[in-house]
């Protein structure tokens, strides 16, 4: 399927490592010009020189999603670089503090709803007067299966991804009508740096191998995901890069889970 996005102008934040590389990398692949952001300046770098060898390199800026100045000079960099967006993706994201309600610490709270419902909000806010213009757009937010399905050790991250649904949702309905497409893809259990840190603390609590700590999770912990196996970042990318396509040219407010069966209801 030609997904019809060579030219197209897009930023992905998250973009160093796992859902957001893969992404970057497969938006190369399909000749759209690609901005990618993350925190740590060192790492990007890194990340762009896993990039293979296409024609059109990325464009790297690095960008603090909770700060708001990271984010203006962001705007800025792109602003010089590329003009206008035609696509956003947010995919940057923590997993944030863990722990029953009632351990968590208002830091705790106020830390992940900071990075993983208000970065998205502050770099939407900052790049949307560029994507309306266009005529044509597409936003994509990465929320989460445990925004449907919470898992109470994991509420802060559970409500960021919540609010992420119900904001593209809203969005949607405001920009259709100018062109501008914005839908969400809910992952469960894909292997990336985050779910590597995962595994290698359960993996320590229970005195057991990394893969064992995989096994008993999906055992545990992810009792529907049916394909018994931790998802791979590309399997999320390739979903992102079809709702950023001509080919999702009907597709608005929806909101596409690549979890492998993991929410339990239809
Ligand atoms: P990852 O850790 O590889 O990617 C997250 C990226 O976000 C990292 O590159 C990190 O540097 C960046 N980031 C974190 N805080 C930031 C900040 N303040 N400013 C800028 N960048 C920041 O993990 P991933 O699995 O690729 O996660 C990508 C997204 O997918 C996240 O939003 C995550 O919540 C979501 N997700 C992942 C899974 C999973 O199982 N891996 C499941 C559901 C949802």
């Amino acid at each position: 399927m030609d997904l019809n996005i060579r030219g197209r102008k897009a930023l992905v934040t998250g973009a160093d490592s796992g859902i957001g590389l893969a992404t970057a990398r497969l938006l190369l692949a399909e000749g759209a010009t690609v901005i990618m952001t993350d925190r740590d300046p060192d790492a990007l770098v890194h990340a762009v020189e896993q990039v293979p060898d296409v024609d059109n390199r990325p464009y790297a800026f690095a960008a603090d999603v909770t700060d708001a100045a990271d984010i203006a000079r962001l705007a800025q960099q792109v602003e010089d670089a590329v003009g206008d967006l035609d696509i956003l993706i947010n995919v940057a994201g923590i997993h944030g503090a863990g722990g029953l309600f009632h351990e968590i610490s208002q830091d705790g709270w106020d830390h992940t709803i900071d990075v993983d419902l208000m970065g998205p909000v502050r770099v939407t806010r900052a790049f949307l007067p560029g994507l309306r213009r266009g005529g044509w757009g597409r936003i994509v937010f990465v929320s989460s299966e445990d925004a449907v399905q919470p898992y109470d050790d994991e509420l802060p991250y559970c409500a960021a991804k919540a609010g992420l649904l119900s904001l593209a949702k809203g969005l949607s309905r405001t920009y259709a009508s100018e062109g501008l497409l914005v839908n969400t893809v809910s992952p469960a259990f894909i292997e990336s740096p985050m779910t590597d840190e995962m595994m290698s603390q359960r993996a320590e609590s229970l005195g057991a191998t990394f893969d064992e700590a995989i096994a008993s999770f999906l055992q545990e912990e992810r009792p529907f995901m049916e394909l018994g196996r931790r998802g791979q970042p590309d399997e999320v990318a390739n979903v992102i890069a079809f709702l950023c396509s001509d080919a999702a040219s009907f597709v608005n407010g929806s909101n596409y889970r690549v979890d492998s069966g993991s929410v339990a209801t239809i």
